[in-house]
């Protein structure tokens, strides 16, 4: 098997041959079992993507009960940025694992943590002194950076956009946009939060500078003057829209006039991801907080909040942790995984991805209507799927797409307001073979649905 040079050298001889290889239908017998077991034992309220089970994941395949291999196109929804099971990551692990495995950073505290704190106070936007708060999911973070802002300001309004996703706990429920499925029956939700409307230049055709005067025009008549700001910079669960240029910029200067907590939610765009460390570098954007998960541990539960010093230390002390925040596996695996990405060049992996998958998106939606907009950065790329010739969404399009990639191996995600956008995620260490055989199922799963 063939392992292409241009993965950053994140690779090993792996266990997981790194082709698509399909030896039954899919489902499989093994995994439509495992479906029934499931559906017998698990909470109806978690759904699963794809109706196959996973045994192993290595560079941009996953292996299923079946024997089936797979194309990573979703990363665990752009979480094993690195690669699942990437070596240094498994090293630093069970090195750790065998150390000790908890003691409450908050009873007695370890280096690791403080490590990945150092880290991320370098790592993201801005230059000024910074401090870092570990937690275990990205929602988890979210609601105490809004717990920092509000201690910080003494103000309690929190804003978010429309198309925003932040998390399913109450609070990150209550500054999501969509009711259906996040939302719905799930009432009633925080107060304190209000929806601004943001910038999406495929439906609103409104330049960055035109939209962030609608947002704050709304906010200065409706609000006042809030805590914080929460936003993407590039929204992910809604849809992978990024923002029109000066948006994020105007945003942020207001926020700095008025002494609004301006917190980026990176969870999913954090860590190379978008062809930059953080996406609101592309736009010199520096925020007063950032929020990051997903990519940072490589698939151990881990998030932070990092933020200028000053705010970040005016929650008194004992106001925020948790049992296992930054538990020292996840602090081991983050440790490994930030290395991974600055030794590897990933961040110019990320570049490199974006021009395969979009000049090739490109070219297909020349020849269909279908394709509305090719849109996102680095290896979070999206196609918004529409009637042909309209921009009314296509969701059923979409749906339809998805499941006959699914049914060809490769692993690929849906997202947006409407339902219609399908994702694309690899990880970083995918092969560019890999990515241009899941552009032709993609290709030629469209192809395959009639036109509508
Ligand atoms: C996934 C996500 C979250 C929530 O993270 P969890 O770890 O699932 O709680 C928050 N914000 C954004 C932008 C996300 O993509």
């Amino acid at each position: 098997m063939a392992i292409s040079s241009n993965d950053g050298g994140m690779t090993p001889p792996s266990p997981v041959p790194q082709r698509r290889h399909l030896t039954t239908e899919i489902p499989g017998p093994r995994s439509r079992a495992l479906m029934a077991r499931k559906h017998d034992a698990v909470a109806g309220g978690v759904g699963t993507v794809m109706p196959v089970f996973a045994t192993r994941a290595s560079g941009g395949v996953i292996e299923d009960v079946d024997g089936n291999s797979l194309i990573d196109f979703g990363s665990g929804i752009a979480v094993t940025t690195v690669g699942s099971s990437a070596p240094r990551v498994v090293d630093a692990v069970r090195e750790q694992v065998e150390a000790f495995t908890h003691t409450c950073f908050m009873v007695t505290p370890y280096e690791g943590y403080v490590e990945v704190a150092e880290n991320l106070n370098r790592m993201t936007p801005g230059t000024h002194e910074k401090r870092s708060v570990l937690f275990n999911s990205g929602a988890e973070a979210v609601e105490n950076a809004v717990k920092i802002a509000r201690a910080s300001t003494g103000r309690q309004a929190v804003v978010a956009f429309d198309h925003a996703y932040h998390g399913r706990t109450n609070l990150t429920m209550s500054l999501t946009a969509k009711s259906m499925p996040y939302k719905h029956g799930f009432g009633p939700f925080a107060p304190e939060v209000y929806r601004a409307p943001g910038s999406y230049p495929y439906r609103d055709d409104l330049d960055g500078p035109t939209a962030a005067r609608r947002a704050i025009e709304m906010i200065e008549k409706q609000v006042g003057d809030p805590a914080a700001v929460v936003i993407e910079p590039i929204q992910g669960e809604g849809g992978f829209i990024a923002p029109a240029e000066g948006f994020l910029p105007a945003l942020a200067d207001w926020c700095r006039d008025r002494g609004v907590v301006f917190i980026a939610d990176e969870v999913q765009t954090g860590f190379a991801r978008t062809g930059a460390m953080f996406a609101s570098e592309h736009e010199g954007v520096v925020p007063d907080l950032v929020v990051t998960a997903k990519g940072i541990a490589d698939g151990l539960p881990l998030s932070a909040v990092t933020g200028r010093a000053e705010i970040m230390d005016a929650a008194h002390a004992g106001g925020l942790g948790g049992t296992y925040g930054g538990n020292p596996l996840a602090c081991a695996a983050a440790l490994a995984t930030i290395e991974t990405i600055e030794a590897g060049g990933l961040v110019e992996r990320a570049q490199r991805i974006e021009q395969v998958l979009t000049s090739r998106l490109l070219r297909l939606q020349d020849e269909d209507k279908r394709i509305g907009d090719v849109r996102g950065r680095g290896a979070m790329i999206a196609v918004e799927l529409v009637r042909g010739g309209t921009r009314e969404p296509d969701a059923d399009l979409a749906r339809a797409v998805a499941a006959a990639a699914h049914s060809r191996g490769v692993v690929l995600l849906t997202c947006g307001t409407f339902g219609n956008v399908v994702r694309l995620l690899p990880p970083l260490s995918i092969s560019d073979d890999l990515l241009q055989d899941g552009l032709d199922v993609f290709a030629d799963a469209l192809a395959d649905i009639a036109g509508s």
